[in-house]
């Protein structure tokens, strides 16, 4: 019940979607809405595209390098652990 009445109070506060702000327009802050997947799927495409004809060491490729650590973290698990066995 009250967090009904809370939504109602935030959206008095809004500011309409329809309504003209020029001022929001111009503030780069307010702009990206994008769900966040989305702009995660964009970079990785991004910096595939730039480390496809191979890597050439700049700030892109170090943050393709990166990215791909982390996302291949899980597949590493996979590898049997040499070493730490003993019987
Ligand atoms: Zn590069």
């Amino acid at each position: 019940m009250s967090e009904l009445r809370q939504k109602n109070d935030k959206a008095e506060l809004l500011p309409g979607p329809a309504g003209s702000s020029p001022a929001l327009e111009e503030s780069p802050q307010l702009v990206p809405q994008a769900p966040v997947a989305e702009v995660m799927r964009e970079q990785l495409d991004y910096l595939l595209d730039h480390v496809s004809p191979g890597l050439c060491g700049c700030a892109e490729c170090q943050r393709y390098q990166r990215v791909r650590a982390i996302l291949l973290e899980v597949f590493r698990d996979r590898r049997p652990a040499a070493g730490t066995q003993r019987s």
